[in-house]
C-alpha cells in the first residue's frame, strides 16, 4: 500500500525561472526502501524538502497515509545534507536533546539512549565534543544517529553518507539497513544518493531522476534477496546488468540536454 505520495508535484523557489521540481508523481509504499538517483540540480534535496513539509509544493499533492503533508512532524525524521547540529551542544546533548523534545524519552533513560546510538555510529568517545571539534563524516554520524532516535516510521535522508569515508560508510549502510527492518516493522526509506552501488546494495527499489527540472525518468526494481552480501551482489551479472542500466538513464538524459543546448545554440 502506497504510504507516501507524490502526484504532479512542481516546485518553483521564489524568484526562480526554472522549477526545482516538475510535475513529479511518485509513490512509496509502507516498508518500502526506495533510493534516489540523479545528478546535481535535479531536485532530489528539493523532493525531501517537500517530503519533509519545510517548502510547498506550487503545484500537485503531497500525502502520507492519505493526508496532505503540510508541515514538518514527528512521523519523518531527516537527515540533511549538511548535517544540521546545534553547534552550542554537545554531540550527546544534540541527540539526548532531540529526544526529549520528542518526548521519546526524558531525563537519564535520554542520556543513556543517546550513549546507545552514539556507541552504534562508532563515537563513543566523542561523545562531549562539540560539532566544530569533530570532522565533516563525524557530524554526520551524529546527525544520522539522532534521525534515529527519534524512531519515526518514515526516514527522509538526503546523502546521508556523503561525506562519510569508506570504511565507516559501509557500517553505517548496514546499520541503517538494521533500523529499517527494526522490531519487524520495518520503517519507509527515500534515501537520496549519488552513489549507484549503495542504491543497489540497500534499496528495494531505486528513481532514476533526470537532470534539469526533477522528474522521474524511470523507477527500476532490485530484484537481489536479502541478506545481501557485498561481495557477492558486485559479481552477480544481474548487479552489473542493472547498473549499466542505470549510468545508461542517467547519461542518455545528459546526452539529450546538450543536444538541446547545442542545437538551440545554433551549432
Ligand atoms: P539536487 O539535490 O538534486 O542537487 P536541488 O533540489 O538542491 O537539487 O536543486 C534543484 C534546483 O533548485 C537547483 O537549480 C537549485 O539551484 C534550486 N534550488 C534549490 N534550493 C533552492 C532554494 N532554497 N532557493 C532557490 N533555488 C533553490
Ligand atoms: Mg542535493
Amino acid at each position: 500500500m502506497a504510504l507516501l505520495k507524490l502526484e504532479s508535484i512542481s516546485l518553483t523557489y521564489p524568484g526562480d525561472e526554472c522549477p526545482a521540481v516538475a510535475n513529479l508523481s511518485l509513490s512509496i509504499d509502507q516498508g518500502e526502501f526506495l533510493a534516489v538517483v540523479g545528478p546535481s540540480g535535479c531536485g532530489k534535496s528539493s523532493t525531501i524538502g517537500l517530503l519533509a513539509g519545510l517548502t510547498a509544493a506550487t503545484s500537485g499533492r503531497i500525502t502520507l497515509q492519505d493526508r496532505p503533508i503540510l508541515a514538518p512532524g514527528p512521523d519523518r525524521a531527516v537527515v540533511f545534507q549538511d548535517y544540521s547540529l546545534f553547534p552550542w551542544m554537545t554531540a550527546l546533548d544534540n541527540i539526548s536533546f532531540a529526544l526529549r523534545e520528542s518526548g521519546r524519552s526524558k531525563g537519564k533513560p535520554a542520556e543513556e539512549k543517546a550513549k546507545k546510538l552514539l556507541e552504534l555510529v562508532g563515537l563513543s568517545s566523542y561523545s562531549h565534543k562539540y560539532p566544530g571539534e569533530l570532522s565533516g563524516g563525524m557530524r554526520q554520524r551524529v546527525a544520522i544517529a539522532r534521525a534515529f532516535a527519534l524512531d519515526a516510521p518514515v526516514y527522509l535522508l538526503d546523502e546521508p553518507f556523503g561525506a562519510v569515508d569508506a570504511k565507516n560508510r559501509v557500517s553505517l549502510q548496514d546499520l541503517l539497513l538494521k533500523l529499517w527492518t527494526g522490531d519487524g516493522n520495518k520503517k519507509t526509506v527515500f534515501l537520496v544518493t549519488h552513489d549507484i552501488d549503495e542504491a543497489l546494495y540497500l534499496a528495494d527499489r531505486i528513481a532514476v531522476f533526470t537532470p534539469g527540472p526533477g522528474r522521474v525518468v524511470k523507477t527500476v526494481e532490485v530484484p537481489f534477496p536479502r541478506p545481501r552480501r557485498r561481495f557477492f551482489l558486485v559479481k552477480d551479472p544481474r548487479y552489473i546488468e542493472l547498473r549499466n542500466e542505470i549510468l545508461s538513464l542517467l547519461q542518455q538524459e545528459i546526452l539529450e540536454e546538450l543536444q538541446q543546448v547545442e542545437g538551440g545554440a545554433g551549432i
